[in-house]
């Protein structure tokens, strides 16, 4: 099955590293990843980056959470130029796989503007549950914009053919998802949040702030287990991870062989024979 990924930086956020594993002390900065999955019934994208509000005003943009976060999104980064840069139109997007709705993994939504949201049903509601939006930090002038929406309950495989599968990981929100891509040849599961960095998993050091606990140990589990079976572990905001993934243009997933490079031309030239 030729599945194609790519993976872009949607920006980068310099935040307390106390926000991503307690306890530490300091400062990190860290990328706002988000990947194209080309599959030959539709295109889909896990996770959308930055608003592109937030280039021209961030602490506007991002309200009560601006304390804790410095932007840098440069013009070239947002999603739509990012998929332009691939000669991928933004309303071609069939589906949005938003891992869950903080602001630096929906904020792209804006920019897509025929795409179909699949996301966990669960979610979904605690996104439009007052008590919840306060508590988790949603911002619904991220994703409440009118996109046709397919929520899910558990696992969903999206096109039907095990290539792309929606893996319910919650604990970091009441309804995060994780992606797994398979192909032939490679399969790559992208864990949005529900591992921030590879020392989450490696050592099961939890953020100083999550939903639930004991739902994101269970996830965290989950994900080692996955890779203990071979999967490619992509966690969501490793910088150090991140200068090892390819990025787009090159595909992070080749779907098909590279070009064949093409041998000398030994022939010589008509006329020129001894
Ligand atoms: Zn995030």
């Amino acid at each position: 099955m030729a599945v194609t990924v790519y993976a872009f930086t949607c920006g980068w956020l310099t935040l307390p590293a106390s926000i991503l594993l307690a306890g530490e002390e300091g400062n990190l900065t860290v990328p706002v990843p988000a990947y194209l999955i080309e599959h030959p019934k539709g295109r889909v994208l896990f996770d959308t980056g930055l608003h592109p509000d937030t280039q021209v005003d961030p602490d506007r943009r991002l309200g009560r959470l601006a304390p804790f976060h410095k932007v840098a999104f440069a013009p070239g980064e947002g999603i739509a130029a990012r998929l332009h840069t691939l000669e991928v139109a933004p309303g071609t997007i069939d589906f949005i796989v938003n891992s869950h709705l903080h602001f630096d993994h929906c904020g792209g939504n804006a920019q897509l503007p025929n795409a179909t949201l699949l996301i966990q049903r669960r979610e979904w509601e605690a996104g439009h549950d007052a008590d919840l939006i306060d508590r988790v930090y949603y911002e619904p002038h991220d994703y409440d914009l009118g996109h046709r929406v397919q929520t899910i309950d558990g696992e969903h495989d999206v096109f039907g053919d095990g290539s792309v599968t929606c893996l319910p990981t919650p604990g970091h929100t009441p309804g995060h998802q994780s992606l797994r891509v398979r192909t032939a040849g490679a399969e790559v599961v992208m864990t949005g949040d529900a591992c921030y960095l590879r020392r989450t998993l490696e050592q099961l050091h939890l953020p100083s702030v999550m939903y639930d606990r004991e739902q994101m140990l269970a996830s965290l589990r989950r994900l080692r287990a996955l890779r203990e079976a071979g999967a490619m572990i992509i966690t969501g905001h490793d910088p150090e991870t991140w200068q090892t993934i390819p990025q787009a243009p090159a595909p992070l997933v080749p779907g098909k062989a590279p070009d064949r490079v093409p041998p000398p031309f030994e022939r010589q030239p008509a006329g020129k024979r001894d």
